[in-house]
């Protein structure tokens, strides 16, 4: 049984090698996407069937590995069009509650963390992955020694910088994927220096996923700075 379940893996991995843009733009659904059985029941059950544009052009550019840089305005379903791809990229790679910290998720405030933190226990029901939230206040901050064994963590900047800092327990070496939701206003509230900081602490080799709502030239320019070779995603573009 194990063995079968390798074998699907395999072959999810090398369907998403093989997809072309050609052929991931007239996907309309999930179900379509090369996406392993956990993931696709968790989105199943969460009632989400059909992709939305942004989904629908920038999940497979994530899922190849590539750093994306995607724009497309509120309300246009960013939140799992990074998600997906997460919960994907560490399923492929068989993490579980074992192997620590995989994907940082930082997001501007703390409403839109809890969010995000909402949306991923339902999609990633259906894997052995793990998930904390570390924003300021008191309703959803947990023990620091927790901080340092979920898979995912999502979070503001200045309280998942005091947590890097802090927490012995939290180990930052092993992140494979870092996803800066609304990034124009993480910018634009001022945590340009907090976000350096974190970035700092990052390996090199992680995969980038920026994403906002707007193309600011100072989202550019941390995309730049952050980035390797990012593909462009625009969901506000009529697209066939
Ligand atoms: P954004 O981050 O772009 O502002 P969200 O990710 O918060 O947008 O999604 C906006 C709303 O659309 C949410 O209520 C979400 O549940 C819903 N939504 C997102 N993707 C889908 C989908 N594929 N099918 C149905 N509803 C969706
Ligand atoms: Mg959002």
């Amino acid at each position: 049984k194990r063995e079968q379940a390798e074998k699907q893996l395999k072959e999810i991995k090398q369907r998403v090698q093989d997809l072309t843009s050609e052929e991931y733009k007239t996907f309309e659904r999930f179900k379509e996407l090369p996406l392993t059985a956990d993931i696709l029941r968790g989105l199943d059950r969460s009632g989400f069937h059909s992709l939305t544009e942004i989904q629908k052009l920038a999940i497979p550019e994530c899922l190849k590995g590539n750093d994306v840089l995607a724009a497309a305005k509120t309300g246009s379903g960013k939140t799992l069009a990074f998600l997906v791809p997460v919960v994907q990229k560490l399923v492929f790679e068989n993490w579980s509650d074992m192997d620590g910290l995989g994907a940082l998720i930082i997001t501007p405030t703390r409403e839109l963390a809890v969010q995000i933190y909402e949306v991923l226990l339902k999609i990633g029901k259906y894997t052995q992955l793990s998930a904390g939230l570390v924003i300021g206040g008191k309703d959803y901050s947990f023990e620091k020694e927790r901080v340092g064994r979920v898979n995912i963590l999502i979070g503001t900047p200045g309280r998942l910088l005091q947590h890097m800092d802090e927490s012995a327990t939290l180990q930052t070496d092993n992140v494979q994927m870092l996803v800066l939701d609304e990034a124009d206003r993480i910018l634009d509230m001022g945590f340009k220096k907090t976000l350096d900081a974190i970035l700092g602490q990052l390996p090199a080799g992680r995969q980038t996923l920026l994403f906002s709502a707007t193309q600011t030239k100072s989202v550019g320019d941390l995309a730049r700075l952050s980035m390797v070779n990012p593909k462009y995603v625009n969901g506000n573009l009529a697209n066939g």
